[in-house]
């Protein structure tokens, strides 16, 4: 017996579907989470000519990347905060409420305050969710005294305002969570940029990170900037050292691993994280906590019919970043065009470049380009590299350039 593909089977569920006709009216996609993933995902199925309704809590929206600079008193926190205006003068309906339920079968979303959003398809990219039973003592209510500042907003304000009000000579105390999370590199930027405020304004202060793990993203760069600019400041544990947190007492302000108790001024607790809690919701999450997804359309491996991208997914080789995020939106957004369409959506390839400040005018990247093999995006041999290590200070500088120059380009495009 011959069984049908995955493929097939796709096919022949989209020939049963409502097409979008001028008869019928456009076909309706309802996106849920208006971050990079999610508004740029709307803008690009809006111009696709379909009916788009992006359901979003927040009225507005406050970017992470940057935030590390906000910290370190680089950037103004207003710099982080969008509006959704421009996806409202693009045709999209923008909706400000929590999906707060998913009915696959019946293609609805349940909104908080009791509205029902039918759609063709869905398009989830909620973000991540902190895990507050991962690391002893570390719960909501703990992370106003060790904020993790992993979601741009109060916490973010709040680390910088205990950052500043620290005496010269206090120790700060960061946790790194092991993979996969949100933005591989920005721990280490923001361990940079932290000790880069010490050693500017408290010199005889100390940052200690303890990560959960030996390996990082541009680790050598890092380390190499490490050893020149903050000697003095920053002391790095890795997982084989003792880096892994295992408990936490906010109350004291200590910070436990196997190996040592740290008595911290500040502390920074960035904990394991998980896909936002819709996507549990709607039954897309595996027991990783993570969504699985085809890596061609970025459509649920779980549920039909509901595509998901961002941080949410698990999408192979690619890190969890805003390009990332907008990179797949695209890429999703057409193919759901294609398949409302009856058309199979082409195989593609997907770019990522991460930049990081270690010390403001010293930037540093990473790149890479991904594509579909063997049902997860792998990476493209050859393509994509990291910023050469010993590299004169002109091409950091310009690396600097260039970080402050994605960060205007991508933020116009998806929230202007
Ligand atoms: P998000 O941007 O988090 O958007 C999710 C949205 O969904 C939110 O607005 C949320 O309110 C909404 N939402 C969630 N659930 C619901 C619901 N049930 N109903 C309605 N709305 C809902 N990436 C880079 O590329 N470059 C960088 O330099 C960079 N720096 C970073 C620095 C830091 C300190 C951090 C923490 C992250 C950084 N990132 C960076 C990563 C980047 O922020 C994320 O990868 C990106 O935001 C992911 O986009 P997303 O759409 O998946 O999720």
């Amino acid at each position: 017996m011959i069984y049908p593909t995955r493929r097939l089977l796709l096919a022949a569920a989209v020939l049963a579907l409502p097409r979008p006709s001028l008869a019928q009216g456009a076909a309706k996609v309802v996106v849920v989470g208006g971050g990079f993933g999610g508004a740029t995902a709307a803008r690009a199925l809006k111009q696709g000519g379909l009916d788009v309704t992006l359901v979003e809590a927040n009225p507005t929206y406050v970017s992470c990347p940057f935030s590390n600079e906000v910290i370190a008193g680089l950037q103004p926190m207003e710099a982080q905060r969008f509006g959704y205006g421009g996806l409202a003068k693009a045709g999209i309906r923008v909706v400000h409420a929590t999906a707060t339920g998913i009915d696959a079968t019946a293609r609805r979303v349940a909104l908080a305050d009791g509205t029902v959003l039918p759609y063709d398809r869905l398009v989830l990219s909620p973000g991540i969710d902190l895990r507050f039973d991962a690391i002893p003592g570390y719960d909501e209510a703990a992370a106003d005294a060790m904020p993790h500042a992993w979601k741009a907003g109060v916490q973010t304000e709040l680390l910088k305002r205990q950052l500043d009000a620290m005496p010269d000579g206090g120790t700060v105390v960061m946790s790194v969570p092991g993979n996969p999370y949100r933005c591989p590199p920005g721990p280490y930027e923001r361990a940079s940029l932290i000790a880069h405020v010490l050693k500017t304004r408290k010199p005889r202060a100390k940052l200690i990170v303890l990560d959960a793990k030996d390996a990082f993203s541009k680790q050598r760069l890092f380390q190499q900037a490490w050893r020149q600019l903050y000697p003095d400041q920053l002391a790095y544990v890795p997982l084989a050292s003792g880096g892994q947190v295992t408990g936490v007492d906010p109350a004291g302000m200590t910070v436990r691993t196997d190996f040592e108790e740290y008595k911290a001024d500040v502390a920074c607790i960035i904990p394991p994280q998980r896909a936002g809690r819709i996507a549990v919701a709607a039954g897309v999450a595996d027991r990783s906590g993570w969504c699985p997804i085809d890596p061609v359309n970025f459509e649920s491996a779980l549920v039909p019919g509901i595509h998901v991208i961002g941080d949410a997914a698990i999408a192979g080789a690619m890190p969890k970043s805003a390009f990332s995020a907008n990179a797949q939106a695209k890429v999703c957004a057409l193919a759901v065009i294609d398949l409302l369409a009856g058309r199979a959506p082409e195989t593609p390839k997907l770019v990522n470049t991460c930049y990081s400040l270690v010390a403001p005018g010293y930037g540093i990247s990473v790149a890479g380009v991904y594509r579909p093999a063997n049902g997860v995006l792998t990476d493209v041999d050859g393509a994509g590299g990291v910023s050469p290590l010993d590299a004169p200070a002109a091409l950091r500088e310009q690396e600097a350039v260039y970080a402050a120059d994605w960060y205007r380009t991508i933020t116009g495009q998806v929230f202007g």
